[in-house]
């Protein structure tokens, strides 16, 4: 008999946040081919997301938050936990972006970012570890940083702050938590095919000269992270700890 698989997700339930659409979606769907029943999570409707997991024969529940909203984050953990039971897995994934000159950048645009990518991302974690302790359980986290959390970037101020701290979060978590039994770790995708990039594809300059410094030549899909979250949310990651992992096509090699 074969030694089950450390990829295995089986009898595990993972919370994605923004999982209707782009990255988040992609990550739902290969969770849920690893075994995991996924809770789809986020403020647009998740019928496409739970047809496609159905679809490969896979277990999956949606629940409507906006995680603009004070108390969001704790409240989605409990629904979450209400639907599926305890969470071994959480990605946070929900993102946005918003793009001016530094010189014209307003409070809005600032607040809006940080309120999504950073804040809610760390109640969501700590409510999560909350459950986790509680019970006496492991867990894993996946956080969706960017090669904003490495580099500058240009036009987007509370983009690159935010993800350059959902990075160093990342760290100080993964310090607090590892001895715990909760793995803290996080994706950098590159440039990859969603909402969040339409703006820059459209632009026909904007859109060669990052297609010129990609290696592998092709922007990335949102089925190229799901890979990556797997192997966190695995057992064969289980001496992972405040990695940050790049799935860029090879943007940050050149
Ligand atoms: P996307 O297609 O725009 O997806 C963003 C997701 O976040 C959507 O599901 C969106 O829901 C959700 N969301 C936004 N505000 C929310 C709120 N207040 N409450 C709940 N959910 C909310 O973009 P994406 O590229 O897949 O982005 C996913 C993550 O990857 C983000 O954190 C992004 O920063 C990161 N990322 C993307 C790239 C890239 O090249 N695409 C690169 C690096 C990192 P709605 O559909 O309802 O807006």
């Amino acid at each position: 008999m074969r030694t089950p698989s450390p990829f295995d997700l089986t009898g595990r339930t993972a919370l994605v946040t923004g999982a209707n659409t782009g990255i988040g979606q992609g990550i739902a769907l290969a969770l849920a081919e690893a075994g995991a029943t996924v809770v789809a999570a986020g403020r647009s409707g998740m019928s496409e997301t739970l047809a496609l997991i159905e679809g490969s024969g896979g277990k999956a529940q949606a629940l409507g938050v906006d995680l603009q909203q004070d108390g969001a984050a704790a409240r989605a953990i409990e629904e979450a936990q209400a639907l599926v039971g305890p969470l071994d897995i959480l990605i946070n994934n929900a993102g946005i972006i918003r793009r001016a000159d530094a010189l014209d950048f307003g409070e809005a645009d600032w607040d809006e970012v940080m309120n999504v990518n950073l804040k809610a991302g760390f109640f969501l974690a700590q409510a999560f570890a909350k459950a986790a302790l509680a019970r006496q359980r492991g867990g894993r986290i996946v956080n969706i940083a960017s090669l904003l959390s490495f580099q500058g970037g240009i036009r987007v101020a509370s983009y690159t702050a935010s993800k350059s701290g959902l990075a160093g979060l990342t760290k100080l978590l993964a310090c607090e938590w590892a001895a715990k039994g909760i793995n803290v770790n996080a994706i950098a995708p590159g440039y990859i095919e969603s909402n969040n990039t339409q703006a820059l594809r459209e632009d026909p300059d904007r859109n060669s000269a990052i297609l010129a410094r990609i290696p592998a030549g092709r922007w990335g899909k949102p089925s190229d992270i799901g890979g990556a979250a797997v192997f966190l949310a695995s057992d064969a990651a289980a001496y992972m700890h405040g990695a940050i992992i790049p799935v860029d096509g090879g943007w940050l090699a050149r």
